[in-house]
Protein backbone atom coordinates (compact mmCIF):
# COMPACT_ATOMS: atom_id res chain seq x y z
CA UNK A 1 0.00 0.00 0.00
CA UNK A 2 2.80 2.41 0.81
CA UNK A 3 5.68 3.17 -1.65
CA UNK A 4 9.02 3.78 -0.58
CA UNK A 5 10.40 7.13 -0.41
CA UNK A 6 12.63 8.15 -3.57
CA UNK A 7 15.35 7.97 -1.76
CA UNK A 8 14.78 4.34 -0.46
CA UNK A 9 14.36 3.29 -4.12
CA UNK A 10 17.57 5.21 -5.28
CA UNK A 11 19.20 2.69 -3.55
CA UNK A 12 22.20 0.54 -5.22
CA UNK A 13 21.20 -2.68 -5.66
CA UNK A 14 22.35 -5.27 -3.26
CA UNK A 15 24.95 -7.03 -4.90
CA UNK A 16 25.33 -9.55 -2.37
CA UNK A 17 21.87 -10.99 -3.23
CA UNK A 18 23.10 -13.36 -5.51
CA UNK A 19 25.76 -14.74 -3.21
CA UNK A 20 23.89 -14.99 0.20
CA UNK A 21 21.37 -17.05 -1.79
CA UNK A 22 24.53 -19.43 -3.04
CA UNK A 23 25.86 -19.49 0.94
CA UNK A 24 22.34 -20.67 1.95
CA UNK A 25 22.08 -23.46 -0.85
CA UNK A 26 25.81 -24.54 0.15
CA UNK A 27 25.37 -24.76 3.77
CA UNK A 28 21.57 -26.60 2.83
CA UNK A 29 23.62 -29.22 1.19
CA UNK A 30 25.84 -29.49 4.47
CA UNK A 31 28.57 -27.94 3.09
CA UNK A 32 31.36 -26.86 5.20
CA UNK A 33 31.45 -23.27 4.82
CA UNK A 34 34.53 -20.83 5.28
CA UNK A 35 32.72 -17.35 5.64
CA UNK A 36 36.02 -14.94 4.49
CA UNK A 37 33.07 -12.37 3.13
CA UNK A 38 32.34 -10.37 6.89
CA UNK A 39 34.39 -7.18 8.00
CA UNK A 40 33.53 -7.94 11.35
CA UNK A 41 36.93 -9.98 13.34
CA UNK A 42 36.13 -13.28 15.36
CA UNK A 43 37.95 -12.04 18.52
CA UNK A 44 36.73 -11.13 21.26
CA UNK A 45 36.68 -8.08 22.94
CA UNK A 46 39.30 -7.61 25.69
CA UNK A 47 38.50 -8.62 28.78
CA UNK A 48 39.41 -5.63 30.68
CA UNK A 49 37.42 -3.66 28.02
CA UNK A 50 34.23 -5.81 29.28
CA UNK A 51 34.86 -5.30 32.68
CA UNK A 52 34.58 -1.96 32.79
CA UNK A 53 31.53 -1.96 30.34
CA UNK A 54 29.80 -4.13 33.17
CA UNK A 55 31.05 -1.69 36.05
CA UNK A 56 29.61 0.94 34.01
CA UNK A 57 26.31 -0.82 33.36
CA UNK A 58 25.49 -0.98 37.15
CA UNK A 59 25.93 2.46 37.55
CA UNK A 60 22.20 4.32 37.67
CA UNK A 61 23.20 7.88 36.32
CA UNK A 62 24.15 5.95 33.25
CA UNK A 63 20.93 4.70 32.91
CA UNK A 64 19.45 8.19 31.43
CA UNK A 65 19.63 9.60 28.23
CA UNK A 66 23.61 10.83 27.23
CA UNK A 67 24.66 13.56 25.78
CA UNK A 68 24.43 13.51 21.54
CA UNK A 69 28.24 14.89 21.70
CA UNK A 70 29.25 12.53 24.33
CA UNK A 71 30.70 12.22 27.71
CA UNK A 72 33.37 14.64 28.29
CA UNK A 73 35.53 12.01 30.16
CA UNK A 74 35.26 9.84 26.89
CA UNK A 75 36.38 12.95 24.87
CA UNK A 76 39.34 13.62 27.18
CA UNK A 77 40.01 10.08 26.56
CA UNK A 78 40.19 10.71 22.81
CA UNK A 79 42.39 13.19 23.40
CA UNK A 80 44.52 11.93 25.18
CA UNK A 81 44.90 8.79 22.86
CA UNK A 82 44.84 11.10 19.52
CA UNK A 83 48.03 12.90 21.35
CA UNK A 84 50.23 9.75 22.14
CA UNK A 85 49.24 8.25 18.81
CA UNK A 86 49.76 11.19 16.25
CA UNK A 87 50.73 14.26 18.53
CA UNK A 88 48.08 15.80 17.51
CA UNK A 89 46.81 18.60 19.75
CA UNK A 90 42.32 18.65 20.08
CA UNK A 91 40.33 20.58 22.12
CA UNK A 92 37.67 18.32 23.72
CA UNK A 93 34.88 20.96 24.17
CA UNK A 94 34.46 21.86 20.18
CA UNK A 95 36.94 19.49 18.17
CA UNK A 96 35.37 15.70 19.25
CA UNK A 97 32.07 13.53 19.02
CA UNK A 98 31.04 10.68 20.31
CA UNK A 99 29.53 8.45 17.66
CA UNK A 100 27.15 5.52 17.98
CA UNK A 101 29.48 3.76 15.51
CA UNK A 102 31.55 5.27 13.06
CA UNK A 103 28.54 4.25 10.11
CA UNK A 104 26.25 6.50 11.29
CA UNK A 105 28.05 9.66 11.74
CA UNK A 106 29.69 8.55 7.78
CA UNK A 107 25.79 8.68 7.05
CA UNK A 108 25.09 11.72 8.78
CA UNK A 109 27.50 14.37 7.72
CA UNK A 110 26.60 15.23 4.69
CA UNK A 111 23.00 16.32 6.22
CA UNK A 112 25.21 19.08 8.07
CA UNK A 113 26.82 20.15 4.52
CA UNK A 114 25.10 19.11 1.67
CA UNK A 115 22.03 21.07 -0.35
CA UNK A 116 20.30 19.17 -3.02
CA UNK A 117 22.15 19.22 -6.45
CA UNK A 118 25.54 19.73 -4.67
CA UNK A 119 28.43 17.04 -5.45
CA UNK A 120 30.07 14.62 -2.87
CA UNK A 121 32.92 13.22 -4.30
CA UNK A 122 33.13 9.59 -3.51
CA UNK A 123 35.94 7.00 -4.26
CA UNK A 124 35.14 3.51 -5.84
CA UNK A 125 35.55 0.83 -5.01
CA UNK A 126 34.62 2.00 -1.54
CA UNK A 127 32.30 1.33 1.56
CA UNK A 128 28.60 2.42 0.45
CA UNK A 129 27.94 4.53 3.13
CA UNK A 130 29.44 7.48 1.53
CA UNK A 131 27.38 7.63 -1.48
CA UNK A 132 24.20 6.49 0.83
CA UNK A 133 24.97 9.35 2.54
CA UNK A 134 24.87 11.50 0.28
CA UNK A 135 22.25 10.17 -1.50
CA UNK A 136 20.09 10.54 2.05
CA UNK A 137 20.89 14.24 1.93
CA UNK A 138 20.26 14.93 -1.72
CA UNK A 139 23.53 15.23 -3.17
CA UNK A 140 25.11 14.14 -6.03
CA UNK A 141 27.63 11.45 -6.03
CA UNK A 142 30.72 11.87 -8.32
CA UNK A 143 33.11 8.76 -8.21
CA UNK A 144 36.40 9.07 -8.41
CA UNK A 145 37.80 5.50 -9.90
CA UNK A 146 40.15 3.55 -7.23
CA UNK A 147 42.71 1.61 -9.58
CA UNK A 148 45.99 -0.63 -9.36
CA UNK A 149 47.42 2.13 -12.09
CA UNK A 150 46.97 4.81 -9.65
CA UNK A 151 47.63 3.02 -6.30
CA UNK A 152 44.08 3.14 -5.47
CA UNK A 153 44.74 6.68 -4.90
CA UNK A 154 41.81 8.99 -6.50
CA UNK A 155 42.88 11.13 -9.09
CA UNK A 156 42.33 14.73 -7.72
CA UNK A 157 43.04 16.35 -10.91
CA UNK A 158 41.24 14.62 -12.96
CA UNK A 159 37.78 15.86 -11.74
CA UNK A 160 36.20 18.34 -13.85
CA UNK A 161 36.25 22.20 -12.79
CA UNK A 162 32.62 22.14 -13.38
CA UNK A 163 32.03 19.32 -10.82
CA UNK A 164 34.45 20.90 -8.39
CA UNK A 165 32.67 23.94 -8.33
CA UNK A 166 29.39 22.08 -6.70
CA UNK A 167 31.45 19.96 -4.41
CA UNK A 168 30.98 20.49 -1.10
CA UNK A 169 32.62 16.85 0.66
CA UNK A 170 36.20 14.54 -0.54
CA UNK A 171 35.82 11.25 1.13
CA UNK A 172 38.86 9.20 1.30
CA UNK A 173 39.65 6.49 3.26
CA UNK A 174 43.47 4.96 4.53
CA UNK A 175 44.14 2.49 5.34
CA UNK A 176 41.34 1.28 2.57
CA UNK A 177 38.88 -1.13 2.64
CA UNK A 178 38.16 -2.91 0.21
CA UNK A 179 41.87 -2.32 -1.64
CA UNK A 180 44.01 -2.42 1.38
CA UNK A 181 45.93 0.68 -0.17
CA UNK A 182 48.48 3.11 2.08
CA UNK A 183 49.23 6.53 2.22
CA UNK A 184 51.53 8.90 3.16
CA UNK A 185 51.59 12.34 5.17
CA UNK A 186 53.02 13.89 2.23
CA UNK A 187 50.06 12.30 0.34
CA UNK A 188 47.52 13.91 2.80
CA UNK A 189 48.97 17.39 2.70
CA UNK A 190 48.53 17.18 -1.29
CA UNK A 191 45.10 16.35 -0.34
CA UNK A 192 44.68 19.11 2.15
CA UNK A 193 46.05 21.84 0.09
CA UNK A 194 43.64 20.96 -2.86
CA UNK A 195 40.65 21.21 -0.55
CA UNK A 196 42.15 24.54 0.35
CA UNK A 197 42.29 25.97 -2.80
CA UNK A 198 38.71 24.29 -4.09
CA UNK A 199 37.12 25.01 -0.35
CA UNK A 200 36.12 21.63 -0.28
CA UNK A 201 35.41 19.36 3.08
CA UNK A 202 37.87 16.38 3.55
CA UNK A 203 35.90 13.52 5.29
CA UNK A 204 38.75 11.09 6.25
CA UNK A 205 37.51 7.34 7.37
CA UNK A 206 40.13 5.80 9.41
CA UNK A 207 38.50 3.11 10.33
CA UNK A 208 41.46 1.03 9.86
CA UNK A 209 44.17 3.28 10.98
CA UNK A 210 45.59 0.56 14.39
CA UNK A 211 45.84 -2.27 12.35
CA UNK A 212 49.23 -2.07 10.39
CA UNK A 213 51.92 -4.22 9.40
CA UNK A 214 55.64 -4.37 8.34
CA UNK A 215 56.91 -1.29 10.22
CA UNK A 216 54.10 0.49 7.96
CA UNK A 217 51.98 3.50 10.54
CA UNK A 218 48.94 4.88 8.94
CA UNK A 219 49.07 8.80 10.04
CA UNK A 220 46.21 10.33 10.82
CA UNK A 221 45.20 13.47 7.96
CA UNK A 222 44.91 16.16 10.89
CA UNK A 223 48.73 15.59 11.33
CA UNK A 224 48.94 17.85 8.44
CA UNK A 225 49.41 21.71 9.55
CA UNK A 226 46.22 23.69 9.06
CA UNK A 227 44.36 20.73 8.41
CA UNK A 228 41.85 21.28 11.09
CA UNK A 229 40.30 24.29 8.68
CA UNK A 230 39.24 21.88 6.42
CA UNK A 231 39.04 18.23 7.16
CA UNK A 232 37.32 16.06 9.77
CA UNK A 233 38.18 12.19 10.38
CA UNK A 234 36.36 9.29 11.72
CA UNK A 235 37.69 6.74 14.03
CA UNK A 236 35.65 3.28 15.02
CA UNK A 237 36.86 1.44 18.05
CA UNK A 238 34.90 -2.05 16.05
CA UNK A 239 38.06 -2.84 14.72
CA UNK A 240 40.70 -1.82 16.57
CA UNK A 241 39.46 -3.40 19.82
CA UNK A 242 36.91 -5.98 18.30
CA UNK A 243 33.78 -4.07 19.67
CA UNK A 244 32.04 -3.93 16.40
CA UNK A 245 28.66 -4.98 18.79
CA UNK A 246 29.38 -2.21 21.07
CA UNK A 247 29.16 0.56 18.51
CA UNK A 248 31.35 3.25 19.59
CA UNK A 249 33.90 5.76 17.45
CA UNK A 250 34.14 9.41 17.40
CA UNK A 251 34.76 11.81 15.16
CA UNK A 252 37.54 14.76 15.18
CA UNK A 253 38.44 17.77 13.35
CA UNK A 254 38.09 21.29 12.97
CA UNK A 255 34.99 22.86 15.51
CA UNK A 256 32.65 23.72 12.67
CA UNK A 257 33.16 20.44 11.22
CA UNK A 258 32.20 19.18 14.38
CA UNK A 259 29.70 21.55 15.45
CA UNK A 260 27.93 20.59 12.07
CA UNK A 261 27.34 16.93 12.66
CA UNK A 262 26.74 17.29 16.55
CA UNK A 263 24.00 19.50 15.22
CA UNK A 264 22.17 16.81 12.98
CA UNK A 265 23.15 14.03 15.83
CA UNK A 266 21.09 16.39 18.23
CA UNK A 267 17.89 15.91 16.11
CA UNK A 268 17.98 12.52 15.31
CA UNK A 269 19.55 10.62 17.97
CA UNK A 270 20.34 10.66 22.09
CA UNK A 271 23.95 9.63 22.14
CA UNK A 272 26.21 6.61 22.49
CA UNK A 273 24.98 4.02 25.78
CA UNK A 274 27.71 5.55 28.53
CA UNK A 275 28.22 2.62 29.96
CA UNK A 276 29.45 1.73 26.25
CA UNK A 277 31.19 5.14 26.53
CA UNK A 278 32.90 4.09 29.99
CA UNK A 279 33.57 0.67 28.33
CA UNK A 280 35.59 3.01 25.32
CA UNK A 281 37.50 4.81 27.91
CA UNK A 282 38.81 1.80 29.31
CA UNK A 283 40.18 0.85 25.78
CA UNK A 284 41.39 4.38 24.95
CA UNK A 285 43.26 4.83 28.19
CA UNK A 286 44.02 1.32 29.08
CA UNK A 287 46.97 -1.00 28.22
CA UNK A 288 47.33 -1.24 24.48
CA UNK A 289 48.57 -4.81 24.21
CA UNK A 290 45.65 -6.26 23.54
CA UNK A 291 45.78 -4.24 20.17
CA UNK A 292 49.20 -4.84 19.37
CA UNK A 293 47.72 -9.25 19.94
CA UNK A 294 45.18 -8.11 17.55
CA UNK A 295 47.87 -6.82 15.35
CA UNK A 296 50.21 -9.68 15.21
CA UNK A 297 46.91 -12.72 14.83
CA UNK A 298 45.90 -9.99 11.68
CA UNK A 299 49.08 -10.78 10.79
CA UNK A 300 50.01 -13.96 11.17
CA UNK A 301 47.18 -15.01 9.52
CA UNK A 302 48.29 -12.26 6.46
CA UNK A 303 50.85 -13.89 5.98
CA UNK A 304 49.29 -17.51 5.99
CA UNK A 305 46.89 -16.00 3.52
CA UNK A 306 49.52 -13.77 1.23
CA UNK A 307 51.86 -17.05 0.99
CA UNK A 308 49.74 -19.31 0.00
CA UNK A 309 47.74 -17.60 -2.37
CA UNK A 310 50.55 -16.32 -4.08
CA UNK A 311 52.39 -20.23 -4.11
CA UNK A 312 48.67 -21.04 -6.38
CA UNK A 313 49.80 -18.18 -8.78
CA UNK A 314 47.29 -15.66 -7.26
CA UNK A 315 47.91 -12.00 -7.80
CA UNK A 316 47.17 -10.22 -4.53
CA UNK A 317 48.08 -7.10 -3.27
CA UNK A 318 50.56 -7.55 0.46
CA UNK A 319 48.72 -5.72 2.27
CA UNK A 320 50.27 -3.15 4.79
CA UNK A 321 47.10 -2.37 6.86
CA UNK A 322 43.09 -3.81 7.32
CA UNK A 323 42.38 -7.40 7.79
CA UNK A 324 41.53 -7.60 4.20
CA UNK A 325 43.81 -9.00 1.10
CA UNK A 326 42.73 -7.66 -2.43
CA UNK A 327 43.60 -10.28 -5.27
CA UNK A 328 42.54 -10.53 -8.71
CA UNK A 329 40.37 -13.13 -10.18
CA UNK A 330 41.74 -15.68 -12.54
CA UNK A 331 41.45 -14.95 -16.22
CA UNK A 332 38.58 -16.02 -17.70
CA UNK A 333 36.27 -14.88 -14.88
CA UNK A 334 34.31 -12.34 -13.63
CA UNK A 335 34.32 -11.24 -10.19
CA UNK A 336 30.85 -13.09 -9.76
CA UNK A 337 31.49 -15.81 -11.50
CA UNK A 338 34.55 -16.31 -9.78
CA UNK A 339 32.98 -15.93 -6.12
CA UNK A 340 30.36 -18.22 -6.94
CA UNK A 341 32.54 -21.00 -8.13
CA UNK A 342 34.17 -20.85 -4.90
CA UNK A 343 31.03 -21.37 -3.21
CA UNK A 344 29.40 -23.91 -4.95
CA UNK A 345 32.59 -25.81 -5.49
CA UNK A 346 34.67 -25.13 -2.41
CA UNK A 347 32.75 -23.99 0.13
CA UNK A 348 34.39 -20.48 0.45
CA UNK A 349 33.09 -17.35 0.39
CA UNK A 350 35.01 -14.16 -0.50
CA UNK A 351 33.25 -10.80 -1.87
CA UNK A 352 33.49 -9.66 -5.26
CA UNK A 353 34.88 -6.40 -5.84
CA UNK A 354 32.67 -5.20 -7.80
CA UNK A 355 30.33 -5.01 -5.20
CA UNK A 356 32.30 -2.44 -3.80
CA UNK A 357 32.08 -0.49 -7.12
CA UNK A 358 32.66 -1.38 -10.73
CA UNK A 359 35.98 -0.56 -10.85
CA UNK A 360 36.44 -3.38 -8.48
CA UNK A 361 35.42 -5.34 -11.17
CA UNK A 362 38.36 -8.47 -11.31
CA UNK A 363 38.95 -8.49 -7.97
CA UNK A 364 38.09 -10.20 -4.93
CA UNK A 365 38.12 -9.58 -1.45
CA UNK A 366 39.26 -11.90 1.16
CA UNK A 367 38.20 -11.15 5.13
CA UNK A 368 40.97 -12.34 7.30
CA UNK A 369 38.10 -12.48 10.20
CA UNK A 370 38.90 -17.09 10.57
CA UNK A 371 41.73 -18.99 12.64
CA UNK A 372 44.48 -19.46 10.81
CA UNK A 373 44.06 -23.39 10.33
CA UNK A 374 40.58 -22.20 8.58
CA UNK A 375 42.53 -20.01 6.07
CA UNK A 376 44.72 -23.28 5.55
CA UNK A 377 41.68 -25.44 5.22
CA UNK A 378 40.40 -23.17 2.96
CA UNK A 379 43.77 -22.84 0.98
CA UNK A 380 43.65 -26.75 0.77
CA UNK A 381 40.33 -26.36 -1.24
CA UNK A 382 41.30 -23.79 -3.72
CA UNK A 383 44.60 -25.62 -4.76
CA UNK A 384 42.05 -28.76 -5.42
CA UNK A 385 39.95 -26.85 -7.18
CA UNK A 386 42.77 -26.66 -10.10
CA UNK A 387 42.54 -23.20 -11.04
C1 LIG B 1 33.96 -1.21 9.52
C2 LIG B 1 34.05 0.09 8.79
C3 LIG B 1 33.53 1.28 9.30
C4 LIG B 1 32.73 1.47 10.53
O1 LIG B 1 32.39 0.74 11.42
P1 LIG B 1 31.60 1.12 12.74
O2 LIG B 1 31.47 -0.20 13.38
O3 LIG B 1 30.30 1.72 12.34
O4 LIG B 1 32.44 2.09 13.49
C5 LIG B 1 33.73 2.45 8.63
N1 LIG B 1 34.39 2.47 7.49
C6 LIG B 1 34.89 1.37 6.94
C7 LIG B 1 35.61 1.49 5.67
C8 LIG B 1 34.72 0.13 7.55
O5 LIG B 1 35.19 -0.97 6.97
Amino acid sequence: MFEFSERLRKLPPYLFVELDRLKAEARAKGMDVIDLGVGDPDLPTPPHIVKAGKRALEKPENHHYPSSVGMMAFREAVVEWFRNRFGVELDPATEVVTLIGSKEAIAHFPLAFVNPGDVVLVPTPAYPVYHIGTLFAGGETYYLPLTAENDFKPDLSAIPGEVLSRARILWINYPNNPTTAVVTREWFAEVVAFAREHRLIVAHDAAYSELYYDGYVPPSILEVPGAKEVAIEFHSLSKTYCMTGWRIGFAVGGAELVKGLVTVKNNVDSGCFQAVQEAGIAALTGPQDCVAEHRRIFDERRRVMLEGLQKLGFEVYPPKATFYLWVRVPEGYTSAEFCARLIKEAGIVVTPGNGFGEPGEGFFRIALTVGKDRLEEALGRLAALNL
